[in-house]
């Protein structure tokens, strides 16, 4: 049953029932003249929230930060953080507001609000958030869920008319997030020096989120399971952020989810022409979370996950013993992305060097990812379409025919591999220029750009019919678009 009004959904809030010192609770700073750009019926629907829901008054209050979720209690929570390989201290929710959460079939979901206004997590920040990178969160969210990857959701996307002064001046946006938990590997490091407060948070994130894990009267051995999860997710997340072109831009430790999620989105940037250290955020300088370091970075975040876990008087050895597993986890996890990519039915021995012959091959000529992975499906009968896509065409065709004769150590028939390979290389990603686009557009409030790039990535696998130039390669102006953490 779907329901009509955002107040009449049932909200409760587990994690206003930690101690205090988890949070503080606050009210939001309303957005000036607030107006809905964009709801997302998807992300509503998990919610039970039926389309009509999405056009009350209730529900814009709500999302812009007006009126308070009925049930819920609102706060922002505290955590700390590594950034960029630097202990930052404490930081927490400086611009986002938890609602509340509402328990689905899926689940529990929280409704946190990012912009919604300034909290003692602060700093030196306004609280808020820009209409630009809003946008960015608000359809990269929707494109990662299309992908199939883990990631927090975004519900609805509000713009108001306070002045927000970042290199220009530009206007206010709230983004309504989603996710069963925004809980940070930060979170965990907030307490590295506070066992008790680092056991309450554990157990509460063990009891909801992971149950398995839970060895009665035995916390060690919880918390080493745990964090054998969570390895394990984390590995899977950034094998298949690697396998399609995705830089996250910001991989500190407060910008980790303990799920597994893809969360935080900033600076991020889905590759167009294959660059092996493309670095998508203008701020890193050192390239410290190059596309090629993504995995490695995972893994130093890991540690730091764990090392605070030592406070609990966990052997360290053990603790090292979980994080042993990571290579494991993401080399299956990276070869099974590719398996698919390539069409084929198990990773084999060589298949290492022609991934490296391929990887490089694409960097040489910056050709472009997505293409160079979808247009491969049909590149031994139709070659013309995949070829052009490389300035050196000898050195394209060398490496398809090594290609071509791998395939032959697999009998699947052509047209099963073809399919296979359209439904795990997306046509449609949400490419720097594309995002460009719908936020000039949003700007001018309209968000038909926005409505368009959701229903091709919702489904990016599936070609639509009279979509061609959100399937191409980015146009010359867009090589100058750069991002920054400044949003
Ligand atoms: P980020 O790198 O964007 O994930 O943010 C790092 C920290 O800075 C977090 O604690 C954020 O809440 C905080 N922060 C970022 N931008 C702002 C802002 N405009 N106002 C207040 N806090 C902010
Ligand atoms: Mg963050």
């Amino acid at each position: 049953m779907s329901i009509d009004s955002i107040q009449d959904l049932e909200v409760v809030n587990s994690f206003a029932q930690l101690p205090p010192a988890f949070y503080t609770r606050l009210a939001t700073t309303p957005l000036r003249r607030p107006r809905l750009l964009h709801a997302n019926a998807s992300v509503a629907g998990l919610l039970g929230l039926s389309p009509r829901a999405l056009a009350g008054q209730d529900f814009l209050d709500v999302c812009a930060g007006s009126v308070p979720l009925r049930g819920g209690q609102t706060l922002s929570a505290v955590y700390s953080g590594h950034q960029f390989g630097v202990w930052a201290g404490q930081l927490g929710d400086g611009r986002a507001h938890l609602l509340g959460e509402v328990i689905t079939p899926q689940g529990p979901m929280e409704i946190q609000l990012k912009g919604s206004g300034r909290t003692p997590y602060s700093r030196m920040g306004d609280g808020r958030a820009v209409v630009r990178s809003s946008v960015r969160e608000y359809l990269a969210s929707e494109a990662m869920a299309g992908l199939g990857i883990p990631t927090t959701r975004a519900l609805a996307i509000v713009v108001g008319d306070d002045p927000v002064y970042r290199e220009t001046e530009e206007r206010a946006a709230v983004v309504a997030r989603v996710s069963p938990s925004f809980i940070r590997f930060g979170s965990f490091e907030h307490w590295g020096g506070s066992p008790q407060n680092l056991r309450i948070l554990l157990d509460y994130v063990i009891d909801r989120f992971y149950p398995e894990c839970r060895v009665q009267d035995n916390p060690g051995e919880s918390a080493l399971r745990f964090l054998r999860q969570v390895v394990a997710r984390s590995a899977r997340l950034v094998a298949d952020w690697q396998t399609v072109g995705f830089c996250h831009g910001v991989m500190n430790t407060d910008n980790m989810s303990i799920l597994g999620l893809t969360m935080d989105y900033g600076p991020y940037g889905f590759m167009d022409g294959f660059q092996i250290n493309h670095v998508c955020n203008h701020t890193d300088a050192q390239g410290r979370y190059a596309w090629n370091a993504q995995p490695s970075v995972v893994n130093w975040n890991l540690y730091r996950l764990a090392s605070c876990l030592t406070v609990l008087d966990i052997e360290a050895d053990a603790l090292r013993a979980e994080l042993q597993h990571y290579e494991d986890d993401f080399l299956a996890a990276y070869r099974g992305n590719l398996v698919r990519k390539f069409g084929w039915l198990q990773w084999r021995e060589g298949d290492d060097m022609l991934v490296d012959d391929w990887w490089r091959l694409l960097h040489n000529q910056q050709a472009d990812f997505t293409l160079g992975f979808r247009r491969l499906a049909q590149a031994l009968s139709d070659p013309e379409p995949w070829l052009d896509l490389f300035s050196d065409r000898a050195a394209a065709q060398a490496w398809l025919a090594a290609y071509a004769q791998r395939l032959t150590l697999e009998n699947r028939p052509d047209a099963e591999r073809i399919a296979a390979m359209q439904s795990a290389n997306p046509l449609y990603v949400l490419r720097n220029h594309l995002a460009e686009q719908a936020i000039q557009a949003a700007h001018r409030e309209d968000s038909g750009e926005i409505e368009t790039l959701l229903k091709l990535l919702r489904d990016p696998y599936v070609e639509q019919p009279g979509y061609e130039d959100y399937a191409q390669p980015a146009p010359e102006w867009a090589c100058r678009l750069e991002v920054s953490c400044s949003s």
